[in-house]
This record gives C-alpha cells, sequence and structure tokens, in this order.
C-alpha cells in the first residue's frame, strides 16, 4: 500500500513534469510556452492552445442498484478498476461517445446516458500528459442484457452501493464523480 502511494506520489511528478508539447502543429518548428495553456510558434507566430481532451465515463447501474466496474486492460493504468468509457472523438456528441463506449466494451445497448457531472484530470499517453476533462455520466443496465467485455476492458464486475472501491478506480476525475454520485445515493442514517 505504501509503496503504491509513493508510486502515486512519483509518477504524478514526473508525469507533470514530462509533459510538454514543443512544437508548432501548423509548422513544425520549435514553440514557446507563454502561458500554462499556450504554445506561441518562433517561427510562424501560431498560438496553440492546450485545451482538455474531453472525456466519457459511465456510472452503469442494473435492476438491483448496483454499480458496474471493469478492469482496464491496457495502459495507463492497466489493472486498475475503471468505469466504461473513453474519449469523445471528433463529431460526436457526449451521450454518442458514451453510447458507443458501452457498446464496445460491454457489448451492450442502453437506452439512454444522463449527464452528471464533470471532473477535469489528466491522462498519461505516450509520455505526454494529456489534460482531460471527465464528463460522469449516469445510465441503467436494462434487464436480460448480456454483458461481454471486450475492446480495452475486463472482467466487469457488480458492486453494491455501501462496497464500491472507488479509492481503487484509475482516475481522480472518476473517483470524485463516484463520491459525488454515492454521496447523493446512500442515504447516511444518523447515529443513535
Ligand atoms: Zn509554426
Amino acid at each position: 500500500m505504501q509503496e503504491e502511494k509513493l508510486y502515486n506520489t512519483l509518477c504524478c511528478t514526473i508525469e507533470t513534469w514530462i509533459m510538454e508539447y514543443n512544437f508548432c502543429p501548423k509548422c513544425g518548428n520549435e514553440a514557446e510556452r507563454k502561458l500554462y495553456n499556450l504554445l506561441v510558434c518562433k517561427n510562424c507566430g501560431y498560438d496553440f492552445y492546450i485545451n482538455p481532451s474531453p472525456t466519457n465515463a459511465v456510472i452503469l447501474e442494473n435492476s438491483k442498484g448496483e454499480i458496474l466496474l471493469i478492469k482496464r486492460k491496457f495502459e495507463p493504468k492497466k489493472g486498475y478498476l475503471d468505469l466504461p468509457g473513453g474519449f469523445v472523438e471528433s463529431g460526436e456528441s457526449l451521450e454518442e461517445s458514451s453510447l458507443r463506449e458501452v457498446k464496445e466494451e460491454l457489448g451492450i445497448n442502453i437506452p439512454a446516458v444522463k449527464y452528471f457531472g464533470s471532473y477535469p484530470d489528466e491522462y498519461l499517453f505516450q509520455g505526454i500528459n494529456i489534460k482531460t476533462l471527465g464528463f460522469v455520466l449516469t445510465g441503467k443496465i436494462p434487464d436480460g442484457e448480456i454483458i461481454t467485455a471486450s475492446d480495452d476492458a475486463e472482467e466487469p464486475t457488480f458492486y453494491k452501493k455501501e462496497d464500491l472501491p472507488v479509492e481503487k478506480l484509475a482516475f481522480e476525475s472518476l473517483r470524485q464523480g463516484l463520491r459525488d454520485y454515492l454521496k447523493q445515493k446512500l442515504t447516511v442514517s444518523p447515529a443513535t
């Protein structure tokens, strides 16, 4: 546990440190950082704003009110628990991308998703720490749907809300989203 903590701390520090875009996406020459989110090309003057990439993650419940988690099959955070979801692709709405990811990762069609909240985060991909904006949505799994994990997900498992291992999820945006969701859903009875 201690080692995991140390690794996470080191990992985050290194991620922040190595994350740099250095070149102009327009002409390929060296660019200079003017603001935390702005690079300006030294050659052509192009202003390159580093905006967050939107992602989706869906809190899926079955008819018993249990929540589905999957395990990540690939890096980053291989082996960590996760919610079904992924990056929003160009041309997709947030809702369309969520339904697509659910279909790809679980092989099921769900009728709809509902916006829950959004959380800024980071995603280390091929040496670049991508800034993301994690959208958390909710959805219901209709009875009779057969879940088959595929794509980058494995071991789909339902958890009772009381037993959800929130702290074992791969990304802070999802941990925060689930904490907020559970706060709304779980009624804490006052100590007597
Ligand atoms: Zn340029």
